[in-house]
């Protein structure tokens, strides 16, 4: 078994090339897995090995692994033509005699086969693309053994059959399978990652529209009742002032939109929690009345919170406007503030709907909603960063039919502290 040992030892050397190949191109981390001039190198460095270590049955005649690397070279990358003119020329190095003369017929044929199959071979699937590789190593083995009949030379037959049959083409099987295997994993990684970016933009565009509604329809309500004709100029001098206001946090929404991608606070202030809390209040009473739902506050006096002012407000603006929604046929918007120790308690609690045990585990999950082409699914989201940002807490407990709380919490921000 002297053929298939060597073959074998042959075949450990190209599969320690290939493989370091395989992993060297991986840190590329670039679509094509190796360029065109380092496969070739690697082809024709493979190739020496091959010969170099070849069985030596006379002084004329080497068996050896080298159509390997030219067959994987050839449908792979489309070099073939190039790799099977490097064996022709190492052969011929190693002496101009009948050997060399059938590498010649062999190789001059394979690089006219591989440069014929190139083309379709990238219109193949993945398991085709193997089948062809093996395919055609066992054509080439084939061939060897032809020349190896035609020269009748004096060899152990069941060796060598078994050595030219099944070593190159389990070797391929190996090499080509390996390739497949890297080659989807990385497209797979470019796939998640590309939708991963495609997904944010489109979040991004749905939470602006999202979060502009809020002001924009706040004042619309208000230009609504200016429309009245009872009304006092106060009243409207009021109205139009809260108008400002929205359209103002609209403005605000955008700016802070394009930086929302970054999960930190940007211009950190101290808020007072009652002061926010009133004017959010404020801008929702005409959605609260139009649902029946009445709003209560109480408030811990001068409570003050670190925070991004404009988030902030949007945070508790898209709780209190959960809550609303949630009570269709009227009902209580309790709003609490408390302050122990070194923590502001914001309570939000609502006498709506309710949710379940699963429904609230899906919270903050984007474009979870239960409102239909109502809903949009990104209020929470939205308020889970902005509590995250500001190094808050929040617990939520909810029974069906009866109500939800959440409950939020915050560090204190006071300058005796
Ligand atoms: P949207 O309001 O656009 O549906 P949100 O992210 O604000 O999106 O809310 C997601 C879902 O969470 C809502 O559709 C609703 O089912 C549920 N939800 C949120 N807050 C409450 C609440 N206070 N009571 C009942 N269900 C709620
Ligand atoms: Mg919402």
């Amino acid at each position: 078994m002297e053929i298939t040992q060597h073959l074998l030892y042959n075949l450990s050397l190209l599969l320690i090339f290939i493989f370091t190949c395989i992993f060297w191109s991986l840190k590329r981390k670039e679509p094509a897995l190796i360029s065109k001039r380092a496969a070739l190198v690697c082809g024709i460095a493979a190739i020496w090995t091959c010969i170099a270590f070849a069985y030596e049955l006379t002084d004329t005649t080497r068996f050896d692994l080298r159509e390997v690397p030219v067959i994987i070279g050839g449908l792979y990358m489309g070099i073939g033509p190039t790799l099977s003119l490097a064996i022709i020329l190492i052969r011929g190095l190693f002496g101009i005699d009948t050997g060399f003369f059938l590498n010649l017929l062999i190789y001059g044929s394979l690089a006219l086969l591989l440069w014929r199959v190139y083309p379709l071979f990238w219109r193949k699937s993945s398991k085709q693309r193997i089948i062809i590789s093996v395919s055609v190593t066992v054509l080439t083995s084939i061939a060897t053994i032809a020349t190896m009949e035609i020269g009748k030379m004096d060899l152990d037959r069941v060796d060598a059959y078994f050595a030219f049959l099944v070593i190159p083409a389990l070797g391929m099987l190996i090499t080509t399978s390996t390739i497949e295997f890297v080659r989807s994993d990385l497209q797979m990684r470019q796939q998640i990652f590309k939708s991963e970016k495609l997904a944010a933009v489109e979040q991004m565009g749905a939470a602006i529209s999202h979060e502009i509604r809020n002001p924009l329809t706040v004042s619309k309500g208000f230009v609504q009742l200016l429309e009245k004709e009872t009304i006092t100029p106060d009243k409207q001098k009021e109205y139009l002032e809260l108008i400002r206001e929205g359209l103002d946090s609209a403005e605000q929404v955008i700016q802070d939109y394009l930086t929302f991608s970054k999960p930190t606070i940007d211009s950190l202030e101290e808020l007072n929690v009652q002061h926010e809390l009133s004017q959010i209040i404020t801008i929702l009473v005409p959605t609260a009345n139009q649902h029946s739902v009445l709003i209560t506050a109480q408030f811990s006096p001068s409570t003050f919170v670190l925070g991004d002012r404009q988030k902030f407000r949007q945070c508790m603006l898209n709780v209190m406007k959960n809550g609303i929604e949630s009570m269709s046929h009227g009902g209580k918007l309790s709003i609490i503030v408390n302050k122990d120790n070194n923590k502001v308690t914001i309570e939000i609690k609502d006498t709506g709907v309710g949710m379940t045990k699963e429904q609230i585990n899906r919270l903050g999950e984007p474009y979870y909603s239960t409102k239909g082409a109502k809903g949009t699914g990104l209020g929470m989201m939205v308020a889970f960063s902005v509590v995250r940002a500001m190094n808050g807490t929040v617990q939520i407990t909810s029974e069906i039919k009866k109500g939800t709380i959440f409950s939020f919490q915050f560090p204190v921000n006071s300058p005796y502290s």
